[in-house]
């Protein structure tokens, strides 16, 4: 309850005849007081008026009056008059303004009061005595209202003849106070005009608060008190309730998600909140929370834990606990990644092939462990186990993972999928097979175990064949032999195939009716022509789109215009160049080997450290001391112990070739140790080892230019091999060395063959058949060993693409049967990233089907050229041009001679003879190191000899068709 006092009453206006009077008196407490006293019971017909001033009623509808009076008892008065009374009355009159000014006794006498009571005295005192006995004070309260009429009113009392005295009247209305309740505000309403009055109030929330039911309200009673709420607000989301009724920030590190009652909890795990009033803890980096999650609940699982491996041949089992945090979902599962590595100083890795098999699976595995087989042999891998639920797939983020890092042991070659027949006769049948799917390593021959059905297996045979294919002679006509093939490796052996029949025809049937397409007697041709139906089959089978994702298809031959190449050979070819002779065709190949590779003093040789693994023994690094010669470094290929004779020969094969060559861009042999052990091949040495690691440990970190530099220099090697009728067919990045200058010279010359097809000894042909690099090489090699520098082209072009990848494997993780089919139906490899157009157009003309149209080695190198001399505009200059304005005319220079004289240069002429740089094709491949060899040191001279041989190779480039760039 709360009243208000109205203000205080000046004073009381007195009506004429002063019947009431205002005199000095005691309160109970006898403290002086003013009031205001009538007594005139002695004479009858009062009738006396005592008029307040003007009250404002300040709004409010009813108005109480407390009055303090004390009354005379009539009849402890002696002699008073019958009209002698012990009441009096209250009046109101209401008006906008004061009624008092100029008013006289008639306007009073007739003006229209409001009587609200008579009141009568609870206790009267029959003496007045202010001498400090006992006065009977009364206390009366009285309302009224409404109030309507006006801004406020008078109050006026009537005497009808009593003797009383007023002591104090209290004027005062009735209102609730503002207030909150239930985080609501309401404000301070006043009472209505009957004291049973309800007077509704609006609430409206407080700060931090929202409405939970609408509409607010309180009611306002008469007596100023709020009853009845009605509607509530409550703190919003973010904001708790505290007990003074208001809604407090959620401090950090908690959260509220909700409105309402509730109070701020702490963050789930892997969330937090960083500022106050937190609806949400957001997830830490690597965790996640789904839409239809609660914001309670857990983010997403942390990694797994503990995870092991064991390592089993060409399989591994992986097995981890559960993570820390599961996450609050019932949907934990776990994937597996397989990623395969090169284990050079910096793993790079590349997604598995689709053949590794996982058991259980690989995705959405609930138990913690799984089997992983068909892995290479001898390969690094590592394995990522990611906790995965149902909303790990929202998160921006990858999902918590533990990683192992494997590398599986020696393994025997897996199956041999199928045989096929290719063509039969009475007596013998001819089969076929492709390589198994994982060889585990470079296949040396296959075993095959052949039966007569009717015998059931008492009687095998065992044949071995060199390569993917075997003629099975000796048979009974008409007969059905079951057999099987298995491969061999370094490993051993691998399992038998699943048996198959095959049989012989029947005496009298013409044989040539049943052979295979094209009916060529040699069986290496038919077995290739088998593979190439396979091939055709696997094609159709294959809708065209199954590589649009990786590869582009490109028209090419008829459909579209191609760019023809007219062979340079004219300016390069020249009679004097020497042809490269197969030291096969020696028949002592230690004869071959001394005649192109000198035999060096094994005490000049200095074995420092292990480079890597050749095919036949250790690669070292070490020094060579010749007599008359400063030390220099030197690579060292060494054959191991135990070898047989033919590797002995094949091996030392490498040195013969090498040594028949002698350009900045192959790779230089200095010699071989043969007289003793172990037996050596010593080349110059590479500082930067193979292109592809190299270029995988330096990933994105070469200007174009000096990539196409590069490429320039493996494609000047490359046109000095054509020249000397020299097919490489095994030309990679891997085959690729670099030195400290980041020249690229070719190497590898171990898989290398003479440019003639050699159908002479079908066995070592067929022996190629595991080795062939799919992805390196041209269709037609593939299909039909046609290999010729034409297919060494194409072999180039994904050289190129490699470089421009930065050693990404051509093809990626597709098979080599993919490789084969995608290459076959027009797809091919699209650009690296960054790659220049024009360096991918010249990949696709390396690529294209018909190797006539595929350009030449000297077409690339000019191609090359005009793109580093020209790098970025087709029509500007090309700088060197300008530098020919002041170049010697080499117009009429036609010999080595010549051409020192022309440069006024004749005193290196010996030196340059004498290295065997006799023709002006080798001056156009001259670099600074070479003109070191030379002797040429002197920087000027350097400069000069430079500057002819570029423009000597602008030159020749300016009459070849390269409008293509
Ligand atoms: P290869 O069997 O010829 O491929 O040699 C095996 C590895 O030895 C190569 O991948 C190179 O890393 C390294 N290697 C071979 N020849 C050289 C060389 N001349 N200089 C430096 N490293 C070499």
């Amino acid at each position: 309850l709360s009243s208000s006092l109205l203000p205080p009453l000046p004073s009381f206006l007195l009506f004429h005849p002063p019947t009431w009077e205002e005199v000095s008196g005691y309160d109970e407490n006898l403290n002086t007081i003013r009031t205001y006293q009538v007594c005139n019971v002695f004479e009858p017909s009062q009738n006396n008026w005592l008029l307040t001033t003007y009250v404002d009623r300040r709004a409010a509808q009813r108005v109480y009056v407390e009055i303090r009076f004390t009354v005379r008892d009539c009849a402890s008065i002696p002699s008073v008059l019958g009209s002698c009374k012990e009441t009096f009355n209250l009046y109101y009159l209401e008006s906008d303004h004061s009624l008092s000014e100029g008013r006289g006794v008639e306007y009073w006498t007739t003006a229209p009061f409001l009587k609200v009571d008579t009141i009568a005295a609870d206790e009267s005192f029959s003496q007045v005595d202010f001498g400090g006995r006992l006065m009977k004070v009364n206390t009366e309260v009285r309302s009224f209202g409404p109030l309507s009429r006006g801004r406020g009113f008078h109050l006026a009392f009537q005497d009808l003849g009593a003797c009383m005295s007023l002591l104090a009247v209290r004027v005062f209305y009735k209102k609730c106070p503002s207030v909150v309740q239930n985080f609501a505000f309401f404000p301070e309403t006043l009472t209505g005009a009957e004291s049973t009055s309800l007077v509704i109030a609006r609430g409206s929330c407080i700060a931090s608060a929202e409405e939970l039911d609408v509409p607010i309200k309180l009611y306002c009673n008469g007596d100023g008190e709020w009853m009845v709420p009605i509607g509530s607000c409550s703190c919003k989301a973010g904001y708790e309730p505290d007990k003074a009724n208001v809604c407090q920030a959620c401090p950090q590190g908690t959260f509220k998600s909700f409105q309402g009652a509730g109070l701020c909890q702490q963050c789930p795990p892997n969330s937090l909140s960083t500022a106050e009033a937190a609806t949400l803890c957001g997830c830490r980096n690597g965790y996640y929370r789904g839409d239809v999650d609660k914001p309670e609940d857990t983010c997403v699982p942390s990694a797994p834990r503990n995870l092991v491996s064991v390592v089993n041949e060409t399989s591994v089992v992986l097995e981890w606990s559960p993570p820390r945090d599961t996450g609050h979902r019932g949907d934990l599962v776990y994937n597996v990644l397989c990623r395969r590595c090169h284990s050079s100083e910096r793993r790079t890795c590349q997604s598995c092939e689709d053949s590794v098999a996982f058991s259980p699976g690989r995705r959405g595995l609930r138990g913690d462990h799984v089997e992983i087989s068909k892995l290479r042999a001898h390969t690094a891998y590592t394995f990522d186990v990611q906790a995965i639920n149902g909303v790990s797939n929202k998160s921006p983020y990858p999902a918590q993972q533990l990683s192992i890092n494997i590398t599986t042991n020696q393994a025997a070659p897996s199956l041999v999928p199928i045989m096929h027949q290719v063509s039969s006769t009475s007596r013998s049948f001819s089969l076929s097979w492709p390589p198994p799917e994982q060889p585990n390593g470079i296949i040396l021959d296959y075993e095959i175990r052949f039966y007569d059905k009717l015998s059931a297996g008492v009687n095998s045979s065992v044949v071995q064949s060199g390569g993917p294919g075997a003629v099975l002679e000796g048979l009974r006509p008409g007969t059905g032999y079951l057999v099987q093939v298995r491969a061999r490796t370094v490993a051993g052996y691998g399992a038998f195939s699943k048996e198959m029949l095959f049989h012989t025809l029947t005496d009298g049937k013409r044989e040539e009716d049943r052979r295979g397409v094209g009916g060529k007697k040699n069986g290496f041709g038919r077995v290739c022509e088998v593979i190439l139906l396979l091939l055709g089959y696997r094609r159709r089978q294959l809708k065209e789109s199954v590589y649009g994702d990786k590869l582009q298809q490109y028209t090419t031959g008829g459909e579209a215009p191609t760019v023809t190449f007219p062979t340079m050979s004219d300016g390069h070819s020249s009679p004097g160049v020497k042809i490269y002779i197969d030291p096969f065709t020696y028949e002592d190949p230690n004869e071959a080997v001394h005649e192109f590779a000198k035999e060096i003093d094994p005490n000049c040789v200095k074995i420092e450290e292990v480079l890597g693994a050749g095919e036949f023994g250790e690669v070292y690094k070490g020094r060579l001391k010749l007599v008359g010669k400063k030390e220099f470094p030197v690579a060292i290929k060494t054959l191991k112990a135990g070898y047989s004779e033919r590797q002995r020969r094949d091996f030392l094969s490498e040195a013969s070739i090498m040594g028949q060559f002698d350009q900045p861009n192959i790779i230089r042999l200095e010699g071989v140790v043969t007289k003793s052990r172990p037996t050596m091949i010593i080349t110059e040495f590479m500082e930067n080892g193979a292109l592809d690691s190299f270029l995988r440990r330096n990933d994105g970190t070469f200007p174009v230019i000096q990539l196409v530099g590069m490429l320039r220099g493996i494609a000047s090697g490359m046109r000095y091999l054509a020249e000397m009728s020299y097919v490489h067919r095994d030309l990679a990045a891997r085959n690729i060395l670099v030195n400290s200058n980041l020249v690229c010279k070719v190497s590898d010359f171990g898989l290398s063959r003479y440019l003639e097809e050699d159908t002479s000894d079908p066995t070592y042909t067929s022996s190629l058949g595991g080795k062939i690099p799919v992805r390196w090489t041209a269709p037609e090699a593939i299909a039909y060993r046609k290999f010729t520098s034409a297919s060494d082209v194409w072999s180039y072009g994904i050289v190129t693409w490699e470089v421009m990848s930065y050693g990404e494997r051509p093809y990626w993780d597709m098979s080599n049967q993919d490789v084969i089919n995608a290459i076959e139906q027009d797809f091919r490899l699209p650009a690296p990233m960054d790659c220049p157009l024009v360096l991918h157009q010249l990949m696709l003309d390396c690529w294209q089907k018909d190797r006539n149209a595929r350009p030449k080695f000297p077409d690339l190198v000019s191609m090359l050229d005009k793109m580093i001399r020209n790098p970025w505009s087709r029509t500007t200059p090309s700088p060197h041009a300008l530098l020919d304005r002041g170049a010697p005319d080499l117009s009429s220079v036609s010999s080595v001679e010549d051409w020192l004289s022309a440069l006024k240069m004749t005193q290196y002429r010996d030196s340059f003879v004498g290295s065997g740089i006799n023709s002006l094709s080798l001056i156009t491949q001259l670099t600074t190191e070479d003109l070191q060899r030379l002797g040429v040191s002197l920087a000027g001279h350097q400069k000069k000899i430079l500057t002819s041989v570029q423009s000597m190779r602008d030159h020749i480039d300016d009459q070849s068709p390269t409008e293509s760039l």
